[in-house]
């Protein structure tokens, strides 16, 4: 079964929105074992979407298009598709109903032009998940079982994401025979190189090469972490879940001690639920990164029932003002550990963490560009402290120090 993307919209072309729907769709065919050899971009043409879904569909068995179902008159994806397949463009009384009252329940007027968004070729069936206003379409070519398929979804990505889960991979599997059902679980790793990873799982990667399934990936995330991901191929859940739990029980010993989080879970979602489960309250005070600690905390739901607050000392007065620390200008360990204590204290938490660092460019004071202090700090038990040596440029560096500083806390924590 091969799979294009056809990614529509002039603004992908111009480099004012980055494709990131096709990569993400690339990614989902993968792990479903789907072959797909090419992704294309075009802008708001019809004759040029529809010569790009013409010969997708020649070279392909299924095209998945995404943008150009919107309302207005440069969204012109549905149009195309009726043209291609020769067929009227017919009003879904449905979808028209479901848009009227999606208007009416904000209390605001329905402009005439979103009643397009109802408009399905005929011998089209609108895709059930329906998370904005443009419905997403799955069109059959030729015989609606054996022939081949363009699948059409919004641009907007969760849209798009919640179409492409609920309806078309499944769709997908099910036209390309195979019984199966997969399933795949990601492993997030942080403290090591991908390289170092690489070679950690060099063998195991073979070994599972030679027997097919089920199959290791492993994806670069940047602050996301290093993700390893098994997919598992069976007839049945039942049978996905037990390959996989099998997997995870070879690779526990290999790399357990780097694993801080599994599927969607993220290292600020983890650190929150083990203070809510220690009923332990937090509070931080960072330098370098500036509020982004305290901003992936607070974007976590419910964490202002453990996270107290935040200090961004932006200059080491302010540190020296608010924290009490001596000498704020230092970038050591001592600094870290005194912002900890003094932004635990200042606040009345439980807990308290710290970070200052040099994210350069050029070094400071001798300090290299790349060097980070991050501290812990619980009451009645100390701090600890460590030195890292970060790599990349200053955004990187302000990020790896949070999540290296939160993944110090998450150990701290399990460490009781
Ligand atoms: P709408 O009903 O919202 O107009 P649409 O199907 O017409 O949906 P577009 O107008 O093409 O979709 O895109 C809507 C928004 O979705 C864009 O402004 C952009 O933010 C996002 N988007 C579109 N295509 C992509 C893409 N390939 N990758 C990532 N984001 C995209
Ligand atoms: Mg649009």
């Amino acid at each position: 079964m091969r799979v294009e993307v056809v990614a529509v919209g002039t603004e992908l072309l111009l480099g004012q929105i980055v494709d990131t729907n096709s990569s993400w769709i690339g990614e989902q065919l993968a792990m479903a074992g789907l072959d797909s050899f090419y992704q294309t971009k075009v802008g708001d043409n019809p004759e040029r979407i529809r010569a790009v879904i013409s010969q997708a569909l020649d070279r392909s068995d299924a095209v998945i298009c995404c943008g150009g179902l919107g309302p207005t008159q440069d969204d012109l994806t549905r149009e195309v598709i009726a043209d291609l397949l020769g067929v009227e463009l017919v009003m879904d009384d449905a979808i028209a109903e479901r848009i009227r009252n999606m208007f009416a329940s904000r209390g605001r007027e329905m402009p005439e032009n979103n009643l397009r968004q109802a408009m399905v070729p005929v011998g089209c069936s609108p895709i059930p998940q329906q998370p904005g206003t443009a419905p997403g379409l799955v069109c059959p070519v030729g015989d609606p079982v054996t022939g081949k398929v363009i699948y059409a979804v919004p641009g907007v990505p969760y849209e798009m994401k919640e179409m492409v889960n609920g309806t078309i991979l499944g769709d997908l599997i099910a036209r390309s025979g195979e019984p199966a059902v997969i399933r795949s679980r990601v492993l997030r790793t942080w403290g090591t190189s991908e390289s170092a990873l690489a070679e950690i799982l060099a063998d195991r990667i073979d070994e599972l090469d030679a027997i097919g399934n089920p199959t290791l990936a492993f994806l670069a995330s940047g602050v996301e972490g290093l993700k390893v991901r098994i997919t598992a191929k069976a007839v049945d859940e039942e049978g996905t879940a037990a390959i996989i739990a099998a997997e995870e029980k070879v690779l526990e010993p290999l790399i357990g001690h780097l694993v801080f989080a599994y599927d969607d879970d993220n290292m600020e979602s983890v650190v929150v639920d083990l203070l809510r489960s220690r009923g332990l309250t937090l509070a931080v005070a960072e330098s370098l990164s500036g509020g982004y600690i305290t901003g992936r905390l607070a974007a976590v739901a419910d964490s202002a029932e453990v996270l107290l607050g935040g200090v961004v000392a932006g200059q080491p007065a302010i540190a020296e003002r608010l924290l009490g620390v001596a000498d704020g200008a230092a970038v050591n360990e001592e600094t870290a550990v005194a912002m900890a204590d003094g932004v635990r204290e200042a606040m009345g938490a439980d807990i308290g963490i710290a970070t200052v660092g040099v994210g350069g460019p050029g070094d400071l004071d001798g300090v290299p560009a790349g060097t980070s202090c991050l501290a812990v700090s619980a009451a009645g038990s100390g701090a600890v402290a460590t030195t890292v040596r970060l790599p990349g440029d200053r955004e990187r560096i302000r990020q790896f120090s949070a999540i290296t500083l939160l993944d110090l806390l998450r150990r701290v924590l399990l460490d009781g």
